[in-house]
C-alpha cells in the first residue's frame, strides 16, 4: 500500500470519516552547495519522492491532535496555550503553530495522522518536511495561502528558537518549493530561486551509510563558529563575501583550520555557480565532477564527512555510468548522492551496495530518485 492510502485508511480508522486535506511535504537531498547556506551562500538542493504525508480535518475546538504512525505519543495541544514541554516530535508541530501565530496568522484546530518515509537524521530532512506538511495543514484549516519562502522561514525559526537546532533554511526552502524535474538554485542571502532541470538522462541515486551523526551538534556548531571568525577576519559578514584568491592571500595570517574552513565555503560557492553553468549546457559530465570536487573539499577541508560517507563516495565515483557522487546533508554521517546515467541506476545502486557491504560490513540503503515537487496539497 501507498503511503499516501495508509495515512487516508489510519484517518479512516480513527475518525471514522475520510480526511478533508491530504497533504505531502517532501524530503530534499542536495545535490551540491553544503555549509554554504549559513554562510549566505548558493545551494543547489532538489525535492525527491520521499516525503511526510499528512491526512487532516478541521474541527471546532481550537485544539491541534496529531498522530505519527511512527511514534508512540501523539502531539495535542491547545493553540492558546502552546507551551515547550520537550516532548520530543511535538516540538516541531508546537512551533510552526507558535511562529505562524507570531506572524500574525489566526489558526484554526484541526486533528490528523501522519506518516513519513523519510529516513530519520540522515540527511535528508525529515525534519523540514515534517515542518512544512504541518504548515501547510494550518494554511489548509485556515484558509490561508501557503507561501513558501515565508513558511520556510517560519519552519528555520522554528528550529533555531523553538526546537533548539542551530540550521540554515535550504533545507525548509526546497521541501516548500521544489518542483517536479527540476533542481533549484537558491541564493540564501536573498531567497531568490532558480529552477534549473537536471541533466537529460540522468537519475539522482541516494546511498544511506546507515552511519549517523551521534555528536553532531558540537561538530556543526563548531563549523558554524569558524565560518563566523573567518568572516570576522576578513572584515565581512558573511563568507558569501569573501574570493577564493582572498582565501589564499590569508595563508600566512589565518591559523590553519580557520584557513581551511573558510576555502571549503569559498571554493564550494563557486562549485554551486559553476554547476548551474553545467546544467545549462546540459552537461552532467562537469556537474559530476564538481561533485566529486565538493566531496574532497569537505572530506579534507571542512572535514565533515566519516569513513563510511568516504568510501561510499568513492566506490560511487569508481563506477562506470557515474558521473560523480559526493556526502549529502550536514554530515558526519547519513547519505550520500550520485549523478548517474538513467540506464545505469539500478546496476550502479546493487554495485556500490555490495562493495560497500564488503568494505564496511554495513547493510546501506539505496534508493533511486526524480526530482519531485515542494510541500502541497494533494488533489485526491
Ligand atoms: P533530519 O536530518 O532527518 O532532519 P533531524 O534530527 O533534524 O533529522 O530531525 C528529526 C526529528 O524530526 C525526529 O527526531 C522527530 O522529532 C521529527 N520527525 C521526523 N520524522 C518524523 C515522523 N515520521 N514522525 C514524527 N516525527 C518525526
Ligand atoms: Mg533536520
Amino acid at each position: 500500500m501507498s503511503i499516501q492510502d495508509t495515512i487516508i485508511q489510519a484517518f479512516v480508522d480513527q475518525f471514522d470519516t475520510e480526511p478533508t486535506f491530504v497533504i505531502r511535504a517532501p524530503g530534499r537531498v542536495n545535490l551540491i552547495g553544503e555549509h554554504t547556506d549559513y554562510n549566505d551562500g548558493f545551494v543547489l538542493p532538489m525535492a525527491i519522492d520521499r516525503a511526510v504525508w499528512l491526512a487532516v480535518r478541521p474541527r471546532a475546538a481550537d485544539r491541534v491532535f496529531l498522530r505519527s504512525l511512527e511514534q508512540v505519543e501523539p502531539t495535542d495541544f491547545a493553540l492558546n496555550a502552546i507551551h515547550h514541554t520537550n516532548a520530543g516530535w511535538s516540538e516541531y508541530v508546537k512551533g510552526m503553530a507558535f511562529m505562524l501565530q507570531r506572524a500574525g496568522y489566526d489558526l484554526r484546530g484541526w486533528e490528523g495522522v501522519m506518516s513519513s518515509d523519510v529516513p530519520i537524521g540522515s540527511g535528508l530532512s525529515s525534519s523540514a518536511a515534517l515542518e512544512m506538511g504541518v504548515g501547510c495543514a494550518f494554511a489548509a484549516v485556515s484558509g490561508f495561502p501557503f507561501d513558501g519562502v515565508e513558511m520556510a522561514q517560519l519552519g528555520q525559526k522554528n528550529e533555531n528558537e523553538w526546537v533548539g537546532a542551530n540550521t540554515g533554511i535550504m533545507d525548509q526552502m526546497i521541501s516548500a518549493n521544489g518542483r517536479e524535474g527540476y533542481a533549484l538554485l537558491i541564493d540564501c542571502r536573498d531567497l531568490s530561486m532558480r529552477a534549473t532541470p537536471l541533466p537529460s538522462d540522468t537519475l539522482v541515486v541516494i546511498m544511506d551509510t546507515k552511519t549517523r551523526h551521534s555528536h553532531t551538534e558540537s561538530g556543526y556548531n563548531e563549523r558554524r563558529m569558524s565560518c563566523e571568525r573567518a568572516a570576522a577576519f576578513f572584515g565581512v559578514s558573511h563568507l558569501r563575501d569573501v574570493t577564493v584568491a582572498q582565501v589564499q592571500h590569508a595563508k600566512l595570517e589565518l591559523d590553519d583550520v580557520t584557513l581551511r574552513r573558510a576555502r571549503h565555503v569559498v571554493t564550494e560557492n563557486q562549485r554551486v555557480l559553476d554547476a548551474i553553468a553545467a546544467m545549462r549546457m546540459d552537461d552532467p559530465v562537469t556537474l559530476g565532477r564538481l561533485m566529486n570536487a565538493s566531496h574532497a573539499s569537505l572530506r579534507d577541508d571542512f572535514e565533515v564527512t566519516n569513513d563510511a560517507l568516504d568510501v561510499m563516495a568513492m566506490l560511487a565515483q569508481a563506477t562506470p555510468g557515474c558521473y560523480g557522487a559526493r556526502m549529502t546533508g550536514g554530515g558526519f554521517g547519513g547519505c550520500a548522492v550520485a549523478l548517474v546515467r538513467r540506464d545505469s541506476a539500478e546496476t550502479i545502486s546493487t554495485t556500490v551496495a555490495q562493495q560497500y557491504e564488503a568494505a564496511t560490513g554495513l547493510q546501506p540503503d539505496m534508493f533511486v530518485t526524480t526530482a519531485t515537487a515542494g510541500t502541497a496539497i494533494i488533489q485526491l
